[in-house]
């Protein structure tokens, strides 16, 4: 078979993914040993850094970030502001949001003065295979073209967020045109046009405020439907939890069941920043929009048209257009490439969080795990920019002084 790109067939360190968090990871690993350049092979199927990211912007038409500008991927918390010196008006407040075109370009910069433009590979991996060892642990990863790299150490930064999908979803009886439901991770307001429909968005994050104010101005009626009240908040998470003031308490339980629910609990659903709540409000004394609080969609009819649905207290309503902006899930179990090393490492697992080490690695092997999947040993902010920083200084010293020794993060858990 002839490959399109070749890769090296050995490798010291493989990040698999290039968002945010494997920039972040190696920015700092060139921060802290430049030597460690030639050593890595970072892969994503897009060929490009920050890809999904900003496709997310982009397909959202997202203005702003919702961390302020000290969370970026560069090691200098202070970059991204001295970056935006002459753009002062891409700063949003209240705390200096990075504008969406000053976010990217910021992080071109970053990774133009490291001259890592070329380091991604465009290629998949589709497996991680983990290969018996006596002294050292090394990986059979497969890429998507079924070419085979050996990776001595590896790094997870996928993302790995799965869509949720309510039940009702699933028990649609009737078949109905794709385009007609979606998950927000789907939509592409760019491409829509929504003159005279109506569109309802299911959920109460930041997302569906986005997806709202989006649908309107392309002359949709939108219809919110939050089961919860609407939750207004700047973060996604309180500030605490960036320092020690709630993760303090955080480290010192040891029971991971205990942080799953401290984790739940600093997340709390879904929350709307105060200016797209404002932004919603003032839609709804146009007409635009209406939003029901406390409400859930019990089951969606597709009658060959539009849709009729019926929710919770018993009220039906026609749309043309479903939008699900119910979230996404970490879990360690339905994480295909994490299948073989959970068969070869059985670790425990709790709400789908694997007990990582302090160092975020997978306990038996030289596998680390960035983002989300890393929140029982990161917080709730894991999967955020902020988490991406957190999560690089536990495992950047492991990863350049490879002799940090095991050492669980926690005791006493359960196996998942
Ligand atoms: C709309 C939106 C807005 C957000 N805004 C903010 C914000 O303002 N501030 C903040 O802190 N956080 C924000 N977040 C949360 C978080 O920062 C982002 O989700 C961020 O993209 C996470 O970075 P990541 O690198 O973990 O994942 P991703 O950005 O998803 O990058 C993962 C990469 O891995 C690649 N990949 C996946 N599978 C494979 C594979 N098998 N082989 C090779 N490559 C693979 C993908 O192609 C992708 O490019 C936002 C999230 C969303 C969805």
């Amino acid at each position: 078979m002839q490959f399109t790109t070749t890769v090296p067939e050995t490798i010291d360190l493989a990040i698999i993914g290039a968002g945010p968090h494997a920039l972040t990871l190696t920015t700092h690993l060139l921060q802290k040993r430049q030597s460690i350049r030639g050593k890595f092979s970072v892969f994503d199927p897009s060929g490009k850094w920050m890809s999904r990211f900003l496709q997310q912007f982009a397909a959202l038409e997202i203005p702003h970030l919702r961390s302020p500008a000290v969370h970026h991927p560069d090691p200098n918390p202070f970059a991204l502001r001295k970056f935006a010196e002459s753009r002062p008006n891409e700063l949003f407040p209240p705390y200096d949001l990075p504008g969406t075109q000053l976010f990217a370009d910021f992080c071109e910069d970053v990774i133009q003065v490291r001259q890592l433009q070329e380091q991604v590979i465009p290629l998949a991996v589709k497996s991680i295979e983990p290969l018996p060892h006596h002294l050292r642990s090394r990986f059979r990863l497969c890429l998507q073209d079924e070419q085979i790299v050996i990776a001595r150490r590896v790094v997870l930064a996928t993302g790995s967020a799965q869509i949720q999908i309510p039940d009702w979803v699933n028990q649609i009886q009737t078949s109905y045109p794709q385009d007609r439901l979606c998950h927000s991770q789907t939509i592409d307001l760019r491409k829509l046009h929504l003159i005279g429909k109506r569109v309802l968005v299911v959920g109460g994050g930041l997302t569906s405020g986005h997806l709202a104010v989006g649908a309107i101005a392309r002359g949709a009626k939108v219809h919110l439907l939050i089961r919860r009240q609407l939750a207004e908040k700047l973060f996604d998470a309180e500030p605490g939890w960036l320092g020690p003031k709630y993760l303090k308490d955080f480290f010192a339980q040891s029971d991971c069941e205990q942080r799953v629910i401290m984790i739940q609990q600093a997340r709390n659903g879904g929350s709307m920043t105060p200016a797209i709540a404002t932004q919603l409000r003032q839609q709804v004394r146009s007409g635009n929009i209406r939003i029901d609080e406390n409400c859930q969609v019990v089951k969606a009819e597709w009658l060959g048209e539009n849709w009729r649905v019926e929710c919770n207290d018993g009220s039906q309503y026609e749309c043309d257009y479903i939008w699900l902006s119910t979230g996404t899930k970490f879990d360690v179990t339905t994480e295909p490439l994490l299948r073989d090393i959970l068969a070869a490492y059985p670790i425990p697992i709790v709400k789908g969080l694997p007990v990582l080490d302090t160092c975020l690695r997978w306990p038996g092997c030289e596998l680390f795990i960035m983002g989300g999947l890393a929140a029982l040993q990161v917080g709730p902010t894991a999967r955020n920019l902020s988490g991406a920083r957190m999560a690089c200084e536990k495992i950047v010293p492991a990863i350049v002084k490879p002799s940090v020794a095991f050492s669980p993060s926690v005791t006493g858990v359960k196996a998942g």
